[in-house]
């Protein structure tokens, strides 16, 4: 690594603090490119700002026919959903400077964009030191956390306050007279869950905050001595290329299940943070375990293989807490109220015992037919409307209130529910306190495995960012960083547009694209098997050596081109799909949200563990088990609670023996 570095050439001081800055020469010597279309525009011109935001800074490289403009500030926060909303706010509320980079429209992107993420707002009021939400996560996890990350997350909502801070974000709580939130947090919040993330966007425009929507991260940057320096971008909008160098980089770009083919949560997500990390050869926990819940479908639904787009209907998620009762098998029985009669099943959530009832079901082929899949089961709908609100259900009957009147949908009694994955849940090691990588000055904010993960992605977010802003206090100068490695990502990415191949050989990315989801899909069911999972590794590793190659982009624009976007996707949807399935292939069991037919039992013996994905320089994948770090409910309580010889946790068992 050492060597590698002392290669590459540097560019050190900065525009920000006036040292010798960065020239026009000192690139000359690096740039070979042959690109003629590619000039930028120039930075977005927003960076007026308060706080420490006056001394972000921006100047243009030319050299050769590539140039980008690089951005400079104390922080760089990459993905602006939940977590790099909060980060950036935080980080501007402790006086450093910040800018935020979005490869979407900041405030409509993500999954925060998309949809939820509201529960985070009760963690405040725990008063227990962070002891009950690490309870509640080692649960909600069947086993599978750090408990002193989650105690920390904890401590952080207490002292972060969020309602307050929703509240100042123009979200007002609906008060009684004295001043308590009405309801439940969910209905007491006035405005729907994703305005929350548009009015956080608005709240950091106002504040003079530089944020760069369309902006799509290629790589991160390190300096020469390994340390995090930023990373480098394309604008989506103009096909410009930039650098945003920072002293610190907190990368918030969610998760990778847009690869995963069928899914609720949003297209951004397709893991070039992950990527970055793991073509570095950094190990992942957790990647075996895409989140489930059931969408509904319209009468016309959809197949991946056969290539009719997702039509979801807006009554979705009846995993979620109580609405569970309303989940109907084939044969229309209503299978998960066993599951939560007996008292010493009520430690489970009841997302979690919603998707092992359903697994059974699935085990002993009561799915509904659905598109085909067999992977479908029944919400009932009967009376929902006229049924008394409670936490989950006046979104609900919102939503569909709303289809009905604009799509002129009539809900059925019944109303058949597909598989889908709702999120990823890779996460890399760090440090439990602060959030920090290994790469120092890096902190990872990606989705975890959990039904609550707002609740990590808030608690994370303003960890990372109060101690990145603290650090940089004391730094003086930016870190360096190369711009070989710049060009390299860059001319990786305008390969991708420009190239062509032969007639009638080329594959569209669009196309490249879908067939790494359909792997997926179908290698990563909501049962899976050992054969099924050969099959998709095999076809990842077919797409990887044959049709990336061959990979091409139709259209050849630099404005807001979809070919090209998905191109530069397609990498980290790879690395991401392949180590989901190498880590699937070595959990040998079944733990809640992940289900084997031919490994139908839990076990705590083999199992209750970390697995750890990575993949070294020639591409060789390797999977380690790890501890679980157990610091508030010791390892024998885990399995106390969750104990495997328990037949409720064996999927092969009918229903009616549980
Ligand atoms: C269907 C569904 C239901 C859910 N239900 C619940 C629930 O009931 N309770 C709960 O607590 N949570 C729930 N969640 C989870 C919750 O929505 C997420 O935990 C949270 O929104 C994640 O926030 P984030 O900021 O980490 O990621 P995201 O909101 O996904 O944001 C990631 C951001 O990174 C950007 N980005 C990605 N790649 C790049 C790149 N290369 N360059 C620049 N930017 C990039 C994206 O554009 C996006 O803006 C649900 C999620 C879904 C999809």
């Amino acid at each position: 690594m050492g060597e590698e570095l002392s290669r590459r050439k540097f560019i050190k001081g900065s525009v920000l603090f006036g040292a010798a800055a960065a020239t026009t020469a000192a690139m000359a010597t690096t740039v070979g490119a042959t690109l003629t279309s590619c000039a930028p525009r120039g930075a977005n011109d927003n960076s007026g700002g308060t706080n420490g935001n006056d001394r972000v800074a921006t100047m243009q490289f030319a050299s050769g026919d590539l140039s980008y403009v690089v951005h400079e500030a104390d922080i760089i926060v990459v993905g602006g959903g939940m977590s790099g909303l909060n980060a950036t706010r935080v980080a501007n509320d402790n006086g450093a400077s910040v800018i935020l980079v979005d490869k979407g429209p900041v405030g409509h992107s993500g999954n925060s964009g998309v949809l939820w993420g509201q529960s985070f707002v009760s963690a405040e009021n725990n008063k227990d030191d962070g002891v009950s939400i690490a309870n509640f996560f080692a649960i909600d996890c069947m086993g599978i956390m750090n408990q002193e990350q989650a105690r920390n997350v904890g401590r952080a909502h207490v002292e972060s306050r969020p309602r307050i801070v929703i509240e100042q974000s123009g979200n007002l709580f609906q008060r009684d007279d004295d001043n308590k939130v009405v309801g439940n947090d969910v209905e007491g919040m006035a405005a729907t869950h994703n305005a929350l993330y548009k009015q956080s966007a608005q709240m950091l425009t106002k504040r003079g905050i530089p944020i760069y929507s369309n902006m799509m991260m290629l790589d991160i940057l390190l300096d020469d001595k390994g340390n995090s320096a930023g990373i480098v971008a394309i604008s989506l909008a103009d096909g410009s290329a930039h650098v945003f160098r920072g002293k610190k980089t907190i990368l918030c770009t969610g998760g990778y299940h847009w690869a995963t083919g069928k899914t609720g949560g949003s297209p951004e997500s397709t893991g070039e943070g992950h990527y970055a990390l793991l073509k570095r050869g950094y190990a992942f926990k957790d990647m075996e375990f895409p989140q489930y819940d059931f969408c509904g479908i319209h009468p016309f639904g959809y197949r991946p293989d056969k290539e009719q787009d997702q039509i979801e209907l807006a009554v979705t998620f009846p995993v979620n807490g109580e609405i569970h009762k309303r989940m109907l098998n084939k044969d229309g029985v209503s299978y998960t109220l066993g599951f939560f009669d007996d008292p010493s099943k009520q430690d489970l959530s009841a997302f979690q015992g919603a998707l092992i009832a359903t697994a059974k079901e699935f085990y002993q082929n009561k799915a509904t037919s659905g598109d085909g899949s067999n992977n479908g089961i029944y919400f009932n709908l009967k009376g929902l409307q006229d049924e008394p609100n409670s936490q989950s259900y006046p979104s609900y009957k919102g939503l569909m209130r709303f289809s009905t009147k604009n799509l002129n949908y009539n809900y059925p009694d019944n109303l058949e529910c597909l598989v889908n994955e709702y999120s990823s849940a890779g996460v890399p090691a760090q440090n439990p306190q602060t959030c920090e990588h290994e790469i120092p000055g890096l902190y990872p904010i990606f989705v975890a495995l959990s039904a609550g993960s707002s609740t990590w992605n808030w608690g994370q977010s303003y960890l990372a960012a109060k101690d990145a802003s603290a650090k940089v206090a004391e730094e003086a100068s930016l870190p360096a960083f190369s711009p070989d490695d710049v060009q390299s990502a860059l001319l990786h990415a305008y390969d991708y547009l420009q190239r062509d191949v032969k007639d009638g050989e080329g594959i569209r990315s669009t196309e490249v694209h879908r067939r790494i989801q359909r792997a997926f899909y179908k290698g990563q069911d909501f049962m899976k098997s050992e054969d099924g999972m050969k099959t998709m590794l095999a076809e990842l590793e077919r797409i990887q050596k044959e049709d990336l190659p061959k990979m091409v982009c139709k259209d050849k624009s630099l404005n807001f081109n979809r070919d090209w976007k998905m191109a530069m996707e397609i990498d980290s949807m790879l690395y991401c799909s392949l180590a989901t399935v190498h880590a699937a292939m070595a959990r040998k069991e079944s733990r809640s949200p992940f289900f084997r037919s031919d490994y139908p039992k839990m076990d705590n013996t083999n199992f209750l563990c970390y697995l750890w994905v990575s993949v070294n320089k020639n591409g060789v994948w390797n999977v380690e088990k790890g501890d679980v770090v157990d610091t508030v409910l010791p390892r024998s309580e885990i399995m106390r609670l969750l104990d495997d010889s328990d037949p409720k946790y064996d999927i092969s068992v009918p229903n009616k023996s549980v």
